[in-house]
């Protein structure tokens, strides 16, 4: 798929997540969250679910999570236009109440089919929620800062998956915090990794061309050095937001 076919296939599928009502959480919603980055990136990044800031403004992470994400991405050199971000249930729980199973079941779909786009090289997971997708039947206390190969029927038919505790966690207790620096300081290796792999079971397919990718000394670009950037709008300071 070219740039611009990536990009329309994502508009479609976020189209579609405005409008739904396939579960109760249609009803509670101001705006969903479809998601958002770089149609171009090899690195997508899946939360739980909207809260507070993320509802009124119809985009992932922007609240007070979403400012320890940034933490964590600056941290690897990456930056959030150039990955892609998104949640297992695109509309806010009641509260922020857990997503129930059959909620998450209805929004599958869709993380299936932004997956099948993007075809990422890594999966990082935030949380419990989005782990059970990715590595189902694991607890995050064992397995966060640990990878293994995802299961295809997840929409991603090539990836890594990173296990990290959700960014609220993190906000909550410093241990969590210093801890997930160090699960996320994995994910530039795991990114190199997975693309090795890929690259050699596309060896020949003529299918290896989003593999050309220049990598630094310091830093893992997420983006093929020859994509368009789509700039995002600024993600405000935590300081000026509600903790949700
Ligand atoms: N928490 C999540 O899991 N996702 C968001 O988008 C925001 C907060
Ligand atoms: Fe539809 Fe997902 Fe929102 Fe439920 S959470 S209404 S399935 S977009």
């Amino acid at each position: 798929m070219t740039h611009a076919e990536r990009q329309a296939a994502l508009e479609a599928i976020a189209a579609e997540v405005r409008v739904c009502t396939n579960c109760r959480l249609a009803a509670g919603r101001t705006n969903a969250v479809p998601g958002e980055g770089s149609p171009d990136t090899e690195v997508v990044f899946v939360g739980e679910g909207p809260g507070f800031n993320e509802d009124k403004q119809g985009r992932p992470f922007v609240g007070r999570a979403g400012g320890v994400l940034m933490e964590f991405l600056r941290s690897v050199e990456w930056r959030r236009d150039e990955v892609f971000i998104t949640n297992v249930v695109k509309c806010r729980p009641p509260e922020n109440r857990d997503p129930e199973p059959d909620e998450i079941a209805a929004c599958a779909p869709y993380l299936r089919r932004q997956l099948e786009v993007l075809d990422p090289a890594l999966v990082v997971t935030l949380g419990r929620f989005s782990l059970g997708t990715f590595m189902p039947g694991t607890r995050i206390s064992q397995v966060h800062g640990t990878v293994r190969t995802v299961d295809p029927a997840t929409g991603a038919a090539d990836a890594t998956v990173l296990a990290l505790y959700h960014p609220a966690a993190a906000d909550r207790s410093p241990d969590v915090k210093r801890q997930s620096f160090e699960d996320i300081g994995h994910a530039p290796r795991a990114l190199l990794d997975s693309r090795e792999r890929r690259a050699a079971a596309r060896a020949g397919t003529g299918d290896g061309d989003r593999e050309a990718v220049a990598v630094m000394a310091a830093t893992v670009a997420v983006v093929p050095s020859d994509a368009v950037e789509v700039p995002l709008e600024e993600v405000p300071p935590a300081s000026d937001l509600t903790i949700f």
